[in-house]
């Protein structure tokens, strides 16, 4: 049939109408998109986005037409003006990560990207990098409180090495988004798990502790053993997007047990003196820290 023309390949980076695309036959072509095909699209602004499975004809050893687009799974978007965007498809995982020092551990970032991981549906992984500059013990508590929610931890230094090999375990064969504040080492980690990718990194800035931003366009990067890491600076620092207040108990796995048994219908567990969300507070059912973040992403972010 005709189908049989067609090669299979991943979309790397989309603009505007044209895209780059990685044939599964290692391949780098420059594609156009089927006219009817951005009709068909839900996206508004080009009708693939990095991460996509797309089928296509190659009409040179450069050039192509994207004849068809996989389903997606494990999207993320945000809506502005009742419109979704997506910014990335086919996300495997999203790795949040954060350093234990040089910027100082903010466990509340790392709530707020949970938060997102949950409402995406996407499987979150934490990170902790530069553990080379603390005593491991000190995260203890922490990381067993996440690991009682189901979450997985991991601790690695870029610099020295440490669990390299385990990371890159885990980002084989999958399309993983990574989040994370800057200067916490996300260009370093990625250039220990492939030496030779040459990801820019930067000095942390002393003055602010807050490192500047050295990447601008979006695009997926693939690895050689097969997985690829979306390197997409919307996503290094996105804000809650598209959460409503009353939703963000739910999509905290400790809290959700307590947000039912709650007396007071569309309750934000922020002062009512009979809620069960600060009841189970009260006697330590929920980690204190955790529902500190609770009150600061709905305060911060939500603007309450
Ligand atoms: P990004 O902004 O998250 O991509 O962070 P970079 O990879 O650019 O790293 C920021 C700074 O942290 C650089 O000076 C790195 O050398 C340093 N760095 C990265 N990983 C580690 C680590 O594991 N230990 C230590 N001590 N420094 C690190
Ligand atoms: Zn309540």
């Amino acid at each position: 049939s005709k189908d049989c023309e067609l090669l299979s390949g991943r979309v790397i980076s989309a603009h505007g109408l044209k895209s780059r695309v990685l044939g599964d036959d290692k391949t780098m072509y420059e594609c156009a998109i089927r006219q009817v095909l951005k009709s068909l699209n839900i996206q508004q602004r080009g009708a693939v986005v990095a991460g996509d499975r797309v089928r296509f004809r190659a009409e040179s050893p450069t050039d192509g037409m994207i004849e068809q687009i996989e389903p997606r799974r494990g999207i993320i978007s945000r809506t502005s003006r009742g419109q979704q965007h997506i910014l990335v498809a086919n996300v495997d995982y999203l790795l949040i990560v954060a350093s234990a020092a040089q910027p100082s551990l903010k466990p509340v970032l790392i709530d707020r990207f949970l938060l997102t991981a949950e409402q995406c549906e996407l499987r979150p992984i934490i990170l902790i990098n530069k553990i080379d500059l603390v005593d491991p013990i000190a995260l203890q508590p922490l990381i067993g409180a996440y690991a009682s929610m189901g979450y997985r931890v991991l601790l690695t230094s870029a610099s020295q090495g440490t669990n390299i090999d385990f990371l890159r375990g885990i980002l084989r064969g999958n399309q993983t988004a990574v989040a994370g504040q800057s200067g916490v080492g996300k260009s370093s980690l990625l250039n220990a798990i492939q030496p030779g990718l040459g990801l820019a990194v930067r000095e942390v800035s002393r003055d602010n502790d807050k490192g500047r931003h050295t990447t601008t366009a979006s695009k997926l990067i693939p690895l050689d053993d097969g997985g690829a890491v979306f390197d997409t600076p919307g996503i290094r620092q996105f804000q809650l997007w598209d959460i409503t207040a009353e939703e963000v108990a739910g999509l905290m796995p400790d809290l959700r047990p307590y947000v039912s048994g709650c007396r007071y219908p569309n309750c934000l567990h922020l002062s009512e003196d009979e809620c069960a969300v600060k009841n189970a507070v009260a006697d330590s059912r929920i980690d204190a820290r955790r529902y500190d973040a609770y009150c600061h992403l709905l305060e911060n972010d939500l603007m309450l």
